[in-house]
């Protein structure tokens, strides 16, 4: 397998392509290296434990002065001879999202990306979204006038049977209100109400080479995704891991997890396995570079980053890291 790095000036966006014989990997994140106060996803960590983290984190990801650490929000893009998968749906634009600053009303370029590698929303054959929550799903559907339309007119929309039953009793016993942060509304129900969902099995093969596999704990039916390829396996992984600091002590919980402990054991066994298999990962949430393998660090683990070959204006690697205007 290779990455490319490719800079796309008319854009201004660094887009990083895994190549794996006929088959392509793009990320494309909907936001990319924002700082996020630490506090606000990882409520337990001092000052000493953020330093420490630090330590063993690519650089750049954790600022222990800053009290921040550095998150990214990547969809990738599957292209092979047989079809075209969205895995996760971002944040989207134009959403109502009024308790989360830098998700309401977004107005970006994610579709000219998409466009600027060669796809058009009628091309795209699958979104998967592993789970329903408000950053993975925004791309689902897209405004036109006062409605939500699917972006995505041709594809299967899938999603794990629990995880969508959840959240439709979740919004069934408040149907006025927000359930998760207005996203069940405009980028679940349309799609539901319009092409319709794939409710499928956590462990359902999608496609041949393409499985779900069961992540419960951060959801109740997240689910990651496995891509086999020619040359080993890719192993999308969803918010099973949010960030590299929690490959050192996977006692660290995120806040955002409905069962911390079935996170943890979900996590543990897919890192355990992912190390075993040296199985390339594909994290939603890591900041670049995002393809990378394990490599055991003690009891633990670390993230190496697979080598990028470069094509067009290098990487600033020093680039500030945008602050995250989101306080909770
Ligand atoms: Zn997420």
């Amino acid at each position: 397998m290779k990455v490319v790095r490719r800079y796309l000036q008319e854009l201004d966006i660094e887009l990083e392509r895994l190549e794996a014989g006929p088959v392509a990997v793009t990320c494309i994140p909907d936001m990319a290296n924002v700082a996020w106060p630490a506090k606000a996803i990882f409520g337990g960590l001092s000052r000493g434990d953020l330093e420490a983290a630090a330590e063993r984190s690519p650089a750049g990801t954790v600022d222990p002065a800053g009290d921040t650490v550095a998150l990214s929000f990547n969809c990738y893009v599957i292209q092979t001879p047989d079809y075209v998968a969205l895995i996760d749906g971002g944040i989207g634009d134009s959403k109502e999202r009024p308790h989360r600053p830098a998700w309401h009303r977004r107005e970006t370029r994610f579709l000219d990306t998409l466009k600027a590698i060669g796809i058009a929303p009628e091309d795209v054959d699958i979104v998967i979204n592993t789970h329903l929550h408000a950053d993975h799903v925004g791309w689902n559907t897209r405004r036109e006038g006062e409605t939500w339309r699917p972006t995505f007119p041709n594809a299967r929309y899938v999603v794990s049977e629990i995880e969508l039953a959840h959240w439709t009793a979740v919004h069934e016993a408040e149907p006025f209100g927000t359930t998760l942060h207005g996203a069940f509304a405009d980028s679940v129900l349309p799609i539901i109400r319009s092409v319709g969902f794939e409710p499928v099995a956590s462990d359902a093969e999608v496609v041949p080479g393409l499985r779900l596999r069961p992540a419960p704990g951060h959801s109740p039916g997240m689910v990651v995704v496995s891509l086999s390829t020619e040359e080993g396996d890719v192993l999308f992984l969803a918010d099973a891991v949010h960030h590299p600091l929690q490959l050192g002590d996977d006692s660290i919980a995120c806040n955002f997890c409905g069962d911390p402990r079935q996170a943890r054991a979900t996590r543990a066994a897919l890192l355990a396995d992912a190390a075993a298999a040296n199985t390339v990962l594909a994290p939603y949430h890591f900041p670049a570079p995002v393809f990378g393998r394990l490599e055991a660090d003690a009891a633990s683990f670390r993230f190496c980053p697979l080598e990028i070959e470069a094509t067009g204006q290098p990487a600033n690697k020093n680039a500030p890291t945008r602050r995250h205007p989101e306080e909770n």
